[in-house]
């Protein structure tokens, strides 16, 4: 089993890049903003609360994001693997990750965290929301306090797992196939060194 974390700002390309990762590897993709976008969609109770923080572009907080996290992981006893895309985005959803991975009797292999400056991700989350009908991606103040959250929260989680020896830095610029090339690399030579066998 191999588990990996798709880390970076956002607009930094994580859910593209994740889709073809779970195609050449056969994982299972899970990405707590599709999640919540789905309950919104659904008008459940919990869309209806993450909709209050993420329209603000703040976190949703822990205690939903984790406990949400949880029932999707445990839906899917027969994966091979799992893409943790835009989780976890604090140390506290990090440590929640550990302990339910090892409940399952495996752990975190890798953080892949894309590098994409800041002019960069403004420009291409502004494009895109002139097609995802993301009010959070048209919104230049809640793009910025996503950005501002990313830096203040979320990044002390590479420093968690760079403790463990787990985190790589991969370069975000550049065409979506280049990208991705990058990021086998460094999954295979992940899966050589620990024998994971993912191939
Ligand atoms: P992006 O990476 O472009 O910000 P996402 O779809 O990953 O897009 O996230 C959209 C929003 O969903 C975030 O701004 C936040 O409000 C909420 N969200 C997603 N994942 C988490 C998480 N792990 N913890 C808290 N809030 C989250």
């Amino acid at each position: 089993m191999i588990n990996l974390i798709l880390f970076g700002p956002p607009g930094s390309g994580k859910g593209t890049q994740a889709a073809l990762l779970v195609e050449r590897y056969q994982l299972v993709h899970i990405s707590t903003g599709d999640l919540f976008r789905n309950e919104i969609g659904n008008n459940t109770p919990l869309g209806l609360q993450a909709k209050a923080y993420m329209s603000k572009g703040e976190l949703v907080p822990d205690a939903i994001t984790i406990g949400m996290l949880r029932n999707k992981v445990e839906t899917h006893p027969e994966a091979r693997g799992f893409i943790f895309d835009g989780f976890p985005r604090t140390i506290a959803q990090a440590e929640a990750l550990n302990q339910l991975l090892e409940e399952e009797g495996t752990q975190v292999h890798a953080l892949l965290a894309l590098q994409v400056d800041d002019h960069e991700i403004i420009k291409r989350i502004k494009l895109r929301g002139q097609t995802s009908g993301r009010s959070d991606d048209m919104d230049e103040k809640v793009i910025q306090n996503r950005i501002d959250v990313y830096k203040n929260e979320t990044t002390p989680v590479f420093d968690f797992y760079a403790h463990l020896g787990k985190s790589h830095r991969v370069e975000g610029i550049g065409s979506v196939p280049e990208i991705f090339d990058r990021l086998c690399h460094l999954i295979d030579a992940i899966d050589q060194r620990s024998a994971l066998r993912i191939h």
